[in-house]
């Protein structure tokens, strides 16, 4: 069954790899993309998630060539790392206005179609941070923490509508947002994880599928960690 799909950041990293495997398996996939260039074979979409605007612009775009979306990925996501005492007001204002406000902006937008055609899937796209915190990224994890909060209200507004809300809390994973680490801080993340390496993109994207799946239809405001075990469920 061809659904129409639409991941926010879906130009590189985990975005891509969920856009690539939905595509793959039938979907009509759609990606917003802000800066750099859009991926080939893929409807791209310019947006920058924290422009409700732009936001509306690039929903009407899908909505013309693929139809009402019917499953939302909201993976957009930046960091802006500092130690508390230097962590700036803009700072913190502005991770949260990506992403929370921006998952906020793209569900509330995505749900509109879904409530006339009464079904729709929305995964959002937390961290293993949100559950544990992180030095250094107080900006950062008090915005993934918040998307549990968002996916689970959703979920209680949403469910007899037939949509479902889940959020998938990804561990360190092999992306450009994991790149800037040393190899000293690689390997001291990595001693705590008991599978003792990063998670692909892929194996996030694997998790991602599934909850926008058919068959997880009786799955809603649930965390899924993809943590190589660090979390330990939680
Ligand atoms: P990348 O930095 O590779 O990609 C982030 C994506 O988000 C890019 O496509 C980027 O677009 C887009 N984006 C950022 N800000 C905006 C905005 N204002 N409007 C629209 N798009 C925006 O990161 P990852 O693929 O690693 O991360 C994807 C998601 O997974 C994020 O939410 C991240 O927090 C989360 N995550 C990542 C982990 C990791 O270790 N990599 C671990 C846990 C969670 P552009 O190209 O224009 O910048």
């Amino acid at each position: 069954m061809s659904r129409s799909v639409l991941i926010t950041g879906g130009s590189r990293g985990i975005g891509l790899a969920i856009a690539r495997r939905l595509e793959a398996a039938g979907d009509r996939v759609a990606v917003t993309y802000r800066t750099g260039e859009p991926p080939e074979g893929l409807l791209a979409v310019e947006c920058d998630i924290t422009d409700a605007a732009q936001v509306d612009a690039a929903f009407r775009k899908v909505e013309a060539e693929h139809g009402p979306v019917e499953v939302l990925i909201a993976n957009a996501g930046v960091t802006r790392d500092a130690l508390l005492l230097r962590m700036s007001e803009g700072d913190f204002a502005s991770v949260l206005d990506t992403n929370l406000t921006g998952a906020f902006r793209v569900v509330k937008r995505a749900t509109r179609g879904m409530l006339r055609a009464k079904k729709g899937r929305v995964v959002l796209i937390s961290s293993a941070v949100a559950l544990r915190g992180e030095s250094g990224q107080a900006n950062y994890a008090a915005s993934k923490a918040g998307l549990v909060g968002l996916a689970r209200s959703v979920a209680r507004e949403l469910g007899s509508r037939g949509i479902t809300c889940n959020v998938v809390a990804p561990g360190l994973t092999e992306t450009a947002m994991s790149s800037g680490l040393s190899d000293e801080q690689r390997a001291n993340l990595v001693e705590q994880i008991p599978l003792a390496r990063l998670a692909s993109p892929e194996e996030i994207a694997a998790a991602v599928a599934f909850l926008a799946s058919e068959e997880a239809g009786y799955i809603t405001g649930a965390v899924v960690p993809v943590d190589g075990g660090a979390g330990m469920g939680h």
